[in-house]
């Protein structure tokens, strides 16, 4: 199916506001498949476009749900779509959708496979890190520069908070690199294929708000030492910063960016025990 003639003889104007950028080439679309490691079971696709990856995915899967915010896509995905009877497409807005009704569609586990808008990317995995419970990977085409920043190690310019709320709950893998012409219309910034394969248990964290506090608190000035950024953001003294890091075995004047997840973890146990909010 020539998808590009298809979109031009139904009269399909792409719109920019929703990150329309669209990959037609069958053999990526299959080893993006591939890098989810589907063997059946249930795919939640978010942005289907013009049903492109879906199609792929319903070959892969054994159900695959796809949500699609433009309703200008609805007359196209009925012709793509035509032959796959395990794809269930809901034209709406998934970010409007709560997260309890979003997996009581998935029924059960599923993987989210997607190549989605640039401007949903922080929002969307962080919501998925923060509220799901029954999904086991997000197998994302993204920014390449947002990939880089989720696998990112401690000590470089690209470990942030959010890279260490996402390795907190889940392993991070880069599996392919996508060049921006590969996609019509080619986008301004080259792409990334990262999965992240969801380990819940990974680290015993009882209080995910707290943590995430920790970890935004130590982030917040990058340029301000642990200590500084702790006092603040906590609301305790310098020396009861300067306690809580020397109880967890971390120089004095160090930075937030340099301390491993597991560093972290400890970290925000310590604040924990003192009762910190
Ligand atoms: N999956 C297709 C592909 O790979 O060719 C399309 C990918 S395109 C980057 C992103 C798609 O997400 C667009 O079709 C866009 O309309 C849709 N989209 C944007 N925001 C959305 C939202 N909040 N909910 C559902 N779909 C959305």
């Amino acid at each position: 199916m020539d998808i590009k003639q298809l979109l031009r003889d139904m009269g399909f104007r792409f719109n920019k506001q929703f990150g329309q950028n669209f990959l037609t080439d069958e053999n990526l679309l299959n080893n993006i498949c591939n890098d989810a490691q589907i063997e059946g079971g249930t795919v939640l696709e978010i942005g289907a476009g013009a049903g492109t990856l879906t199609r792929v995915l319903s070959k892969h899967a054994d159900r695959v749900v796809a949500f699609e915010i433009d309703r200008n896509l609805e007359k196209v995905l009925n012709v793509t779509l035509a032959d796959c009877p395990n794809v269930n497409v809901v034209m709406a807005d998934v970010m409007r959708v709560n997260m309890v009704e979003l997996e009581a569609m998935c029924g059960g586990e599923y993987r989210v496979v997607a190549n989605i808008p640039y401007y949903l990317t922080s929002p969307l995995i962080m919501r998925f890190v923060e509220e799901a419970k029954a999904v086991t990977s997000l197998t994302l085409t993204i920014q390449k520069e947002v990939a880089e920043r989720l696998a990112a190690k401690p000590a470089t310019k690209d470990y942030g908070a959010i890279t260490v709320a996402v390795q907190a709950v889940a392993d991070v893998d880069i599996t392919r690199i996508l060049p921006r012409d590969l996609f019509y219309p080619a986008p301004n910034v080259d792409s990334a294929v990262v999965r992240i394969d969801f380990k819940r248990n990974k680290y015993d964290i009882l209080n995910p708000v707290l943590f995430r506090k920790t970890v935004r608190v130590s982030f917040a000035m990058r340029r301000k030492t642990l200590v500084n950024n702790l006092a603040v953001g906590f609301a305790v003294s310098k020396q009861q910063a300067e306690q809580i890091i020397s109880t967890c075995n971390l120089p004095v004047n160090c930075r937030g960016e340099e301390l491993s997840v597991e560093q972290f973890v400890q970290l925000y146990k310590t604040i924990e025990q003192l009762q910190l909010k």
